[in-house]
Parts: structure tokens; sequence; C-alpha cells
């Protein structure tokens, strides 16, 4: 197992991305989780099929691990049987290990999870009345500090792959018991091309997504986009990008690529509307001014009336919550013209943290201030308190318990 350790750890205000190598398996076997299909059929290629039908068996594969969520090649019914030991000997069909599984009273769901050199990360599950999203993180840890946010106080451990990205939306998918049984589960929006079907949201559990876990997502761009790639692809897991929002403390240069190569919408952590304030509780802003960042956002690819960017603004008493804040905010959303909305999430507090939640009465007033200028501000109901469901809190929480506490706990999490 490579000492990743010893890694060089980023700096705060210009974090180098750590680009890491999977950890290849002891047993020499390739997990195929995370691969488009060019790189399935090169892979089988290389294992000595010819060029035809490794194609034609990449395809196959691809849609059985990624439109159907089979674990094993032996479920692949239409692959022929001897064909199918051939592959397991080969390669193998990868999730996240999960370390713990926690359900809330409200419905909220999370579960720690492991990759296979031993690092740990989360994922949140948060059903309400007309959407499941899923809450789902781009790295272990992150370099970026911000003040008020617990993954912040962890170094970046490493960037997670693709396949750990889309494992955690597949093995979500394996929890709730929502991959399709045939085609029947499909709206196929043109007949003559089946990659088109799309998921109806109807029924369905979790549909949405949200990278808001652990990381910056802007800082491990090539893997979250190819991981959304597989998430939005109509043979892939089929969800539409617009039910996918990618959340960045605003990493300027990356976000119109981010609109032009992923296509998703976008959410900025915003959290303050004066240099001073934005500098202490998000240090990148020492880099990305609020002006750089609403400007880029204003130049955000897709963004529109019809598909408002959110700007999430974290409430902390007497630091960020005031009536002048709120018109301020209001003043810098209209002067670049955003179509914005604003989420007003009441900060969750963490041992030890140096900032306290507002008021409910301050958020109040600070939300009335911002709706009564026309912009939509609901203030995000926390969910999952009993469970400690906020970026960071459970990996903590998993610390201080014993390895055999958690082993026992993690015995079938999956089906419970
Ligand atoms: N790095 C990205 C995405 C992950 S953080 C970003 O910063 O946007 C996802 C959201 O959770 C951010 O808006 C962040 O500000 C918020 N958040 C982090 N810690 C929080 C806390 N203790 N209470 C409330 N919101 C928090
Ligand atoms: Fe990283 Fe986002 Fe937390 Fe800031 S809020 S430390 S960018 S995860």
């Amino acid at each position: 197992m490579p000492d990743t350790a010893l890694m060089p750890i980023a700096g705060a205000v210009d974090p180098v991305p750590v680009a890491r190598a999977i950890t290849p398996r002891a047993d020499g076997r390739i997990d195929l989780i995370g691969l488009p299909r060019a790189e399935i059929a090169e892979l089988f290629s290389d294992a000595g099929l010819d060029a035809k039908a490794a194609k034609l068996r990449a395809k196959q594969v691809y849609h059985w691990l990624y439109h159907r969520g089979a674990t094993e090649f032996a479920a692949m019914t239409d692959i022929a049987k001897s064909m199918r030991p051939w592959l397991t000997e080969r390669f193998v069909i990868g999730r996240p290990e999960v370390v713990e599984a926690q359900h809330s009273t409200d419905g909220t769901r999370k579960w720690l999870l492991r990759t296979a050199d031993g690092h740990d990360f989360e994922m949140v599950f948060i059903p309400d009345e007309t959407r499941g999203t899923l809450c789902v993180s781009s790295q272990v840890g992150c370099t970026l500090n911000c003040r008020f946010c617990h993954t912040g106080t962890m170094q970046l451990v490493r960037n997670l792959t693709p396949g750990e990205i889309v494992g955690q939306v597949m093995l979500a998918r394996d929890a709730l018991g929502e991959w399709p049984r045939g085609r029947m589960d499909f709206e196929i929006e043109d007949a003559e091309d089946e990659t088109v079907g799309r998921y109806s949201a109807d029924g369905r559990l979790l549909t949405n997504i949200v990278m808001m876990g652990m990381g910056e997502p802007l800082y491990n761009f090539d893997h979250v986009k190819q991981a959304l790639r597989l998430v939005m692809d109509g043979d892939g897991l089929g969800l539409s990008r617009r039910r996918i929002t990618l959340s960045t403390s605003g990493v300027v240069p990356m976000m119109e690529r981010c609109g032009e190569e992923i296509g998703v919408n976008l959410a900025v952590s915003l959290h303050a509307v004066t240099k001073d304030v934005r500098d202490e509780i998000v240090p990148l802003n020492r880099k990305y001014g609020i002006e750089e960042l609403l400007a880029a956002c204003a130049a955000y690819p897709g963004a529109s009336n019809a598909r408002r960017i959110t700007f999430e603004y974290v409430m902390l008493k007497d630091k960020n919550d005031s009536d002048e804040d709120a018109r301020e905010l209001v003043r810098l959303l209209k002067a670049y013209k955003l179509p914005a909305k604003v989420n007003l999430i009441p900060f969750n507090p963490w041992p030890g943290a140096p900032y306290e939640c507002s008021t409910p009465d301050r958020v109040r007033r600070f939300a009335e201030i911002v709706f009564e200028a026309g912009i939509s501000a609901p203030v995000r109901t926390p969910r999952g308190r009993d469970i400690d469901a906020a970026c960071g809190q459970l990996r903590t929480a998993a610390e201080k318990k014993s390895r055999a506490q958690r082993d026992r706990e993690a015995a079938g999490a999956l089906t419970a």
C-alpha cells in the first residue's frame, strides 16, 4: 500500500491538485468502474480480444455496469457464458467500501466510505417531498481551509478517482434499490435511439446530485468531469445535467470550462459580501476576489433565468448576517445582472468551530431583505442533525469509535 501521507500537500491559497495514480490491486485485476466505454475497449483489446470483439464487449459491459448496476460479470446474461470467467479473472466491478451507514429520523442517510487504499470520505442522501438529493464528495479533505467548514480543517489527502466519484452514486442506487430492471423503467425520448432514454423522476428516490460533499470539485476537474459524464450518459446512469449541481468556493479560472465541458448547474459558495470578511472565512478570496468571481458567474455558460446560479450563504452570527450585508448582497447580484437564487444555510457548528449560527430572527430578517428585492432566498432547514449530516462531521465522529465497533455496524449496512 503506497504511503499517501508522504504526498506533498498543496498550499491554502494556491493549491495544486494532487494527482495520484490509482492504487493497483494486490491480485492484479483492474477495476472497471469510472472508465468510459473506449477505455474499457482498450483494456479488453490489451487482454487479447481483437478490436471488433473488444468494442462489442465493451459496449455490453458498459451498459451492465453503469446502466443496470451489475456488480458481477456472471449477471451479464447477454455475454457468452465462456466469456464471463475470462472477465472475472482479469477485471473487477468496484464500489467504495461502506465503513458506516446512518439513517436519520428525518429520512436523511449518511455513509462513511473508504477508498481501497484506506482513506475515509462521506456521502449524504437528503430526501424531501419533491426530490431526493445525493451529496457527493470530490476529494478526501480539502486544500482551501474555509474557516467555518469542518472539511477545511483536514488536509487534502488526495483527489478521488472518477470511479470513486461515480461509485458514490452507484452505491446509493444499490442501497436505495434503484437500478432499472429493464427498459420498462425508461422514458424513451426518441424511439430510434435508445441512448437518449432518461430516467423519469416519478417514483424515484434519487433524482438530483450535488457536488457538495468533501472537497473542491473544480480542483479535481478532470476526474469530476469523467465521473459526471458517466452519470449523465443515457446509456450510463442517465441523470439529466439539469438535475446535477456543482458547488465551488470560487475557482474562477475553471468556471467557464465547467459550464462548457460538463454543463451542469452552478452553485457558488459566496458567504460574504466584503473583502475583509470573505478573505477571512473563504481564504481563496485573497486570490480570486468577489468582483472577479461575480464576473465569472455572469459569464457562466448556460446560466439563464430558467437555470439560475445558486449563491450559498452560510449564516454566521455577527460575522456576515447584518441588514447591511443583505442589502450589499442584493446590490452585487443586481450590479452583475445575475440570474440568481440565494440559499441561506444556518451554520452547522462543530466542536472547536470559531463561529456560531445566526439567531433565527436574524436569518429571517436577512432572508426578507433579499426576498423583498425580488431574489428567491430560501432558508435551508438543517437535515439529519441527529446523525451529524454536515460536511466533514461523520468522519470525525467515526474516528473516535473502535475499529471493531465500526466493523460490526458496517456489516449489513448496505441493506439497512
Ligand atoms: N468546496 C465546495 C463544495 C463543498 S462544500 C464549496 O465550498 O462550495 C459545500 C457547501 O457546504 C458549501 O457551501 C459550504 O460552505 C457548506 N458548508 C461547509 N461547512 C458548513 C457548516 N459547518 N455549516 C453549514 N454549511 C457548511
Ligand atoms: Fe473546501 Fe468547500 Fe469546505 Fe471550503 S467549504 S474548505 S472549499 S469543502
